[in-house]
């Protein structure tokens, strides 16, 4: 056959001996390895039966905070979507009308609030923006879906349990992050 270019080189096929072709020793080795990684601690836990320890660094889904009476701190002022370099933030301002003193902490609230985690990258910046310490990152992780339009997360999706109805949901929901709910 003629070849296009001289780049093509003939290679040696060595031939392989007796011992080489019953392939023991590669085996062997293979055994050999398999063993010795059965003493070595294990790099994998058996999630979620098990659960590692969660750095204090660690940022996972996005909640929405209330203050000690249950009232939620969001204002809607939109500094965390400003702030949010994915995009990923909407939000609808409503007025707070008289009555709702007890549901809202401010005369403005977020009568919708929307955060996008298929665009999240959990960088914080919503947390760091925000002035009244309504939001900030759990350490929950954000569960598995097969839908995209489940990754839409609704403000009813994201709000922390109600600590003066559900104190222990409020707490499983804090972990162990400080939050200071009056400012
Ligand atoms: S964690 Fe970062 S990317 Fe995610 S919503 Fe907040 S600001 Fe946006
Ligand atoms: S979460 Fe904070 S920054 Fe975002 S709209 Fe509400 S008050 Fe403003």
């Amino acid at each position: 056959m003629q070849a296009l270019t001289n780049r093509a080189k003939q290679v040696e096929r060595a031939q392989m001996s007796f011992i080489e072709q019953l392939y023991l020793w590669n085996i062997l080795k293979g055994m050999f390895i398999t063993f010795g990684h059965m003493f070595k601690k294990q790099p994998t836990i058996r999630y979620p039966e098990q659960k590692r320890e969660f750095s204090p660094v660690f940022r996972g889904l996005q909640v929405l905070n209330r203050d000690e009476e249950g009232r939620e701190n969001c204002t809607a002022c939109g500094l965390c979507a400003v702030a949010c370099p994915a995009e990923a933030i909407t939000m609808e301002a409503a007025e707070r009308l008289p009555g709702e003193e007890k549901l809202y902490k401010e005369e403005k609230y977020a009568a919708k609030y929307e955060i996008n985690m298929l665009r999240c990258i959990f960088c914080g910046l919503c947390e760091e923006a925000c002035p009244k310490d309504a939001i900030y990152l759990s350490e929950t992780f954000t569960p598995a879906d097969y839908a995209r339009k489940n990754f839409i997360y609704k403000k009813n999706d994201l709000l922390i349990p109600n600590p003066v109805t559900d104190p222990k949901g409020f707490a499983d929901a804090r972990g162990s992050k400080v939050i200071r709910t009056s400012k």
